[in-house]
């Protein structure tokens, strides 16, 4: 394909995109709306914190996003880029060539053709110097799509973050040996020049210094930023997104946090944590079948533990649930056992505590840990004529191979197709059998 070389003059003979950032998100979203598409797939539960985030962005506002750890907070966040992303690709959007904050080409335009005056505070002052004085027909404009580094840029929220890194930095001494004030090498982009165009994500806004703070959100509030050292003052326009745990909230400053929408998620429902688990460890690769029941015993447990003796949020789920089938993938079987499953769990929720909790952690882990035959009789009721069967023989397996059809028909009945194999009945029957060595 040959490469477009357009001009701002030809913007006359196309219908330029002329709405703002947050205008080409909603626009998006609603094309997505429109033709049943999810906006956020693989995103469980939390159906009315998208909806809500959405609508925050959509108007402009910076969110802040709070709840605890691993409750999706970074999923949601890189969500919203992807959504924004699929409007460059599905609508071109243009800039100035070399611009370093990607405006929008409308805006010089506007100045230069139609000859509005107002259109000059959206151009920056390196395209002013480039361009303004020039004729529409020679100002080159490139077609723009979304990348990291170029549209989107994270920060990871800790002390040592100075406002240079947010804001760039006009280099004086390049300055002294290029002459040019508008050399690219004379003018660093920081975080938000990066961002310019689309997404600006902070995980952790509440780690970062005060100063950091403020020169992020005094960026979003005036909706232009001076890079350090600077006098030029650069339009910016994209979404903000922000996270906090809910420990780490009040570091965030008042001034700052009245600035963002905050928007609180709670902790997903069981059967989402489920649909959470289940995704990750398909990612995994082993080929080891985690059975149904025991999924659940190791969410449930996560859950009914949860700030006994240590907090345990979905990612103890997914980490305990892995856990358990590498311990299965290291003696080489297929399917995990109510072992591996005791060991992901002790190895997870022990794994939390620190010297002070070790302690309470081991005495909860002995005291609280639930029972897993009781788990799989409530769910599986006719089982428990089985686990009596197991008592005249020596092991699970034997007892299964000398059981009746009726008896295992039976089983199957409360079970998944998926969950209703050979193997996985044996070892929920085995559950009942072994007593681990954990
Ligand atoms: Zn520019």
């Amino acid at each position: 394909m040959q490469r477009e070389n357009k001009h701002l003059i030809d913007l006359y003979e196309m219908p330029p995109c002329t709405l703002s950032v947050s205008g080409r998100f909603i626009h998006r979203i609603r094309e997505m709306v429109a033709t049943d598409e999810d906006a956020f797939p693989l995103i469980f539960g939390l159906g009315h914190v998208k909806r809500r985030l959405v609508e925050v962005l959509a108007t402009g506002s910076g969110a802040l996003i709070k709840g605890d750890f691993g409750v999706g907070k970074t999923h949601l966040s890189n969500a919203v880029f992807t959504v924004l992303q699929g409007y460059y690709l599905t609508h071109p959007v243009y800039t100035n060539v070399g611009c370093p904050v990607r405006e929008n080409s409308i805006h010089l335009y506007n100045y230069i053709v139609e000859n509005d005056h107002s259109a000059l505070d959206n151009v920056c002052p390196v395209c002013r110097h480039k361009y303004a004085a020039s004729p529409a027909k020679l100002i080159p404009i490139e077609r723009i799509y979304i990348t990291e580094g170029s549209g989107f840029a994270r920060l990871q929220g800790n002390e040592d973050i100075e406002p240079e890194k947010i804001l760039g930095m006009y280099h004086l001494l390049r300055f002294a040996e290029i002459g040019d004030p508008f050399d690219p090498r004379v003018l660093e982009g920081g975080k938000i020049a990066q961002a310019s165009g689309g997404v600006l994500f902070v995980d952790e806004l509440g780690l970062m210094n005060n100063e950091a703070q403020y020169a992020l959100i005094q960026a979003l509030q005036e909706r232009r930023f001076t890079p350090s050292n600077s006098r030029m003052t650069f339009p910016v326009d994209l979404l903000f997104v922000s996270t906090t745990n809910n420990t780490n909230d009040f570091r965030i400053h008042k001034a700052v946090a009245n600035r963002l929408v905050g928007i609180p998620v709670g902790r997903v429902g069981f059967g989402d944590e489920i649909l959470i688990v289940q995704k990750e460890l398909a990612k995994n690769g082993l080929g080891v079948r985690l059975p149904k029941l025991f999924l659940e015993f190791i969410v449930s447990t996560i859950r009914e533990l949860n700030n006994i003796a240590v907090y345990l949020g979905p990612r103890s789920s997914i980490r305990a649930a892995r856990i358990a089938c590498v311990s299965a993938f290291i003696e080489g079987r297929t399917t995990v056992s109510f072992c591996d499953v005791k060991e992901g769990l002790h190895t997870e929720i022990a794994g939390q505590g620190d010297e002070e909790s070790f302690d309470e952690i081991n005495e909860m882990l002995s005291k609280d840990f639930p029972s897993v035959v009781e788990f799989i009789k409530q769910r599986v009721p006719a089982i428990e004529t089985a686990f009596a069967v197991i008592d005249n023989y020596k092991d699970a397996d034997t007892a299964f191979l000398n059981m009746d059809m009726q008896l295992i028909d039976d089983i199957v009945a409360y079970l998944s197709e998926d969950d209703s194999r050979p193997e996985t009945i044996k070892a929920y029957l085995d559950a009942y059998a072994v007593t681990c060595g954990v």
